[in-house]
């Protein structure tokens, strides 16, 4: 099988023969003779296009390799192939040719991080319209910049890239690699790029570095003790990403009262507004739970020693257990029943000798129903209306402390 993105990666188009071919599931898997599509590999994804035959098509969504042969996974329309046919292949050249500006651009970004700040890269991914490389050292923002600026040099400098095969990796070359390698098998590629980096490789890549267009970072985060990731995009995907971004701030900035930028300063302003909002409603929430226990307290039912707070409640659930649960604490010698559509609460002061676990499960068998909780506090939902929940609750009380 002849790998012709390796003699020319600037192939958009070229003929070939199918070698097999097999369905799974929607997709159709084709190996070739020959192809110009690159396999995922290196950190840079699988070329995509289209397969053309006599009576069929086949639109290539990926292409990957295993154990040496190349497959192209894809959607076939019109007629089954055989084995044999001969076939037109085209390249979905945009995806390819941006790939290779991010890859070409990842080598330079490399090379500089190595050189500047003797950072070694240890991962490359190129995700699409983005790519991350993965370094051993921690990034600030003046790496970045510094790092870009140099990166943007070299790439104004229309450096050639040149591609060397070798089956023996000459010595004096080993030691200049940026990248160290094991031991050859097969063939080994070195990707040279002016006198700014040699390092082995097996991707594709543009032919001078002027055609990167430009390097750029979009973001960067420390990823693990010693590895920092950093984000970064290249050629016209650039304009794209940076768009994207500019977008994100400009909308979000319009968003704001004072539209004036920085937007870092608009935000911390909403947030300082937040925080004295929340401090408000929680000064107010004290005050309504105060009124709010003074009116329950006024139309209690006396028991014994005991008082009995029972009434509808329409606040959530939340809200509710979290009032009850202050009230009785402050209130020595009271119980708390309160009910709505969707839940009851039963809440003690834990000098109170009635267990409102005991009470639910005694409500809950004689109206229907399910929860459940602790000596001092017990919920669920009882299959009653409210006012039913809350007068037998009140019978079961009475009877627990009038037998006591
Ligand atoms: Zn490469």
């Amino acid at each position: 099988m002849e790998r012709l993105y390796y003699i020319d990666p600037y192939l958009k188009k070229a003929t070939a023969k199918i070698v097999d071919l097999k369905f799974e599931g929607d997709n159709v898997k084709v190996e070739l003779d020959r192809t110009i599509f690159y396999p995922e590999g290196g950190g840079q994804p699988g070329d995509k296009g289209v397969i053309k035959g006599e009576g069929f098509e086949i639109i290539v969504e990926n292409t990957i390799e295993k154990e040496g042969r190349i497959f192209h996974i894809g959607k076939l329309i019109g007629k089954t192939p055989n084995k044999g046919d001969s076939v037109e292949l085209e390249l979905d050249w945009d995806w390819r040719y941006g790939n290779m500006q991010i890859h070409t651009g990842q080598h330079i970004l490399s090379a500089v991080l190595k050189k500047m700040y003797n950072l070694d890269t240890t991962g490359f991914t190129i995700f699409g319209e983005y790519a991350k490389i993965e370094v051993n050292g921690e990034i600030t923002w003046d790496i970045i910049e510094r790092a870009e600026l140099e990166a943007n040099k070299i790439i104004i400098s229309d450096l050639p890239v040149i591609i060397e095969e070798y089956h023996e990796l000459p010595e004096e070359l080993a030691s200049e690699l940026r990248k160290s390698v094991a031991k050859v098998k097969g063939k080994i590629r070195i990707v040279k790029i002016g006198d700014v980096d040699i390092t082995p490789c097996g991707g594709t890549h543009v032919r001078s570095t002027k055609e990167v267009g430009i390097i750029k970072v979009l973001r960067f985060y420390k990823k693990s003790r010693d590895l920092w990731r950093i984000e970064f995009t290249c050629g016209f995907r650039a304009i794209r990403e940076i768009n994207i971004i500019l977008q994100d701030y400009l909308n979000s900035l319009e968003l704001m009262s004072n539209k004036n930028p920085p937007l870092v300063k608009r935000v911390k302003e909403l947030l300082d507004t937040t925080n004295s909002l929340e401090e408000k409603i929680e000064e107010l929430r004290r005050e309504i739970w105060e009124w709010k226990g003074k009116a329950l307290i006024e139309k209690a039912t006396k028991i014994g020693d005991y008082l009995v707070v029972t009434y509808v409640e329409s606040w959530d659930m939340k809200d509710a257990q979290a009032f009850a649960v202050d009230f009785v604490k402050r209130n020595p010698k009271t119980i708390l029943l309160l009910a709505s559509e969707k839940y009851v609460v039963f809440a003690r002061n834990e000098n109170v000798p009635v267990s409102m676990r005991e009470l639910f499960r005694k409500v809950a068998s004689e109206l229907g129903g399910k929860g459940g909780g602790t000596d001092n506090l017990a919920r669920g939902k009882v299959d009653a209306k409210p006012e039913t929940i809350l007068s037998v609750a009140l019978e079961k009380v009475k009877e627990t402390l009038q037998l006591d």
